[in-house]
Formats: structure tokens, sequence, C-alpha cells
């Protein structure tokens, strides 16, 4: 669903790449979390995924599409394919929750019966129906990261990528959010989700892909901890390396 292959990309000016020869295979239905320092790399690699930046060299395929193949006047509409959730929710200040929502819809060229059938389908989704006349000002953070995510799913995307999308929000809202991509993730939409947030990636035990340097330096399929070394964190520690290498003294008596 998701496929870089060794994808390099350094931006103009820099020294050491953004990304350097990444590879990466995220399965239809899975639900991956990338983490790593700030500076590792995730949002080059998320904006390679929505075409943002083009790599240097690599293949991307997402979708069942090539973006190589993809067209500058074509991009809109690939984007439009895919579902994105930001941390700062980037919604429309003077417009309704519903109106943010049937506005997604509007571009994507759905008709207006379509669109009042759609969209409050969607606001049951994320539990927003009774906000529906609100605007986003009269909204707490996490109300406004569901709308987000309502509009970035009303079109059924089936790929949905979310960087950061709980970077403000506080810890009863973030498990929200998250319950929320967990459901979408079951109705069979494969979920790419940047975060620093220890205790939802080790919560959720699902697939994590760690990033350092613009390198992927592990991928832990199921049940993943949040590791930004690739090393064990040391209270999971059996062993120290010190002990694992001295050898046992023999006891003669
Ligand atoms: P992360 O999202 O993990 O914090 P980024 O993908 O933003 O990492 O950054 C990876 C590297 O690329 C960093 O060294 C960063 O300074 C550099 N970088 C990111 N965006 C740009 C840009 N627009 N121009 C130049 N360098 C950039």
């Amino acid at each position: 669903m998701i496929l870089l292959d060794s994808v390099t990309k350094k931006y103009p000016g820099d020294t050491e790449p953004a990304l350097d020869s990444v590879s990466l295979h995220i399965e239809p239905n899975e639900f991956a979390f990338l983490v790593g320092k700030s500076g590792a790399g995730k949002s080059t690699l998320m904006k390679m995924i929505t075409k943002e930046e083009s790599p240097d060299s690599g293949k991307i395929i997402i979708g069942g599409i090539d973006l190589d193949y993809v067209k500058k006047r074509h991009i809109p509409g690939y984007r439009r394919r895919l579902g994105v959730v930001f941390q700062d929710f980037k919604l429309l200040p003077r417009r309704t929750v519903y109106e943010n929502v049937a506005f997604a819809l509007e571009i994507a060229g759905m008709s207006n019966k379509e669109i009042r059938k759609t969209v409050p389908k969607v606001l049951e989704l994320v539990d927003l129906s009774d906000q529906a006349k609100k605007f986003p000002h009269q909204l707490s953070g996490g109300q406004q990261q569901r709308v987000s995510i309502a509009r970035s799913v009303a079109r059924q995307p089936k790929i949905l990528i979310a960087d950061e999308p709980t970077a403000n929000l506080d810890k009863l809202t973030t498990k929200e959010i998250i319950d929320l991509l967990k459901k979408i993730n079951d109705f069979g939409t494969t979920i790419l989700v940047t975060t620093h947030n220890e205790n939802i990636v080790n919560n959720l035990q699902k697939r994590v892909i760690t990033m350092k340097n613009g390198r992927i330096i592990s991928d832990q399929k199921d049940g993943g901890i949040y590791k930004l070394d690739g090393k064990p964190e040391p209270a999971r520690r059996v062993q120290t390396p010190g002990h694992a290498l001295k050898p046992r003294r023999r006891v003669i008596q």
C-alpha cells in the first residue's frame, strides 16, 4: 500500500541527506507508527508520500500509483486520494464543522445530494453530530482534531497519514484521537502516524518504525515499543552487555 524503495533525499544546502536510501513496505490495513528524534527524517518521509517533496533517487509507489508518473497538475487530485491529518488541524476558521467536511467533498467533485448524505454519517463516526453548526474556535483541541479527521476520511481514502496528530492535545484527548484512528483502521484504512508520544506507541502494540539520521534503524512488526536509538530501554534490559561478556569465574574447591 505504501512502498518506498531506496529513497534518498538531500535538501539543497544540506550536507547530509534527510532520507538516506530508505526502503519501507506498509501492507494494506496496517497501522504503523513512525518515530525518531527531531531531524531524523520523519516529516520528509511523509512529504514523499504526499508528493510535497520529490526524492533525488529511489522509487515510491502509493496505493498502486508510481509517484514518478504523477504530473504536477495531477498532484492535488492524487493528494485527495489520501487522508492527511496535521498537528495544527488546518480547519477553515469561517466555516462550520459541517461546512468544513462538506467543502472537502465539494472540491473532490461530489454532488450536493451525496454530500448531504455523507457529512452526517462522517460526523457520527467522529462523534460530533451535535457540534455540526459550531465554528472551529468554539471547539476544544480534541474536537477540532476530530473535525480534521472527519474531513480527511469523508472521501474514504485507502491510506491515512497523520504527522504528530496529538502534539497539541492533552493525555485524555490524545487517547480519544488514537482510539478514533484505530476505529478507522478497523474499517480497513492503512494508517501511518508520526509521534513523539511514548505512551501511545507502547500501549497500542502496533508496528513501530524508528528513524535516525535519515535511515530506518529498526522496524518492529507487531507489539512494537518506543525506542529512539534502536536499543532496548534501560528498564527493560535483563543483562547489560558488560555482564554478557564477562567470563564466569570457575570455583575450584
Ligand atoms: P523530523 O520530521 O524527523 O524532525 P525532518 O524530515 O523535518 O525530520 O528533517 C530531516 C533533516 O532534513 C533535518 O536535518 C532537517 O534539518 C532537514 N530539512 C528538513 N526540511 C528541510 C528544508 N526544507 N530545507 C533544508 N533542510 C531541511
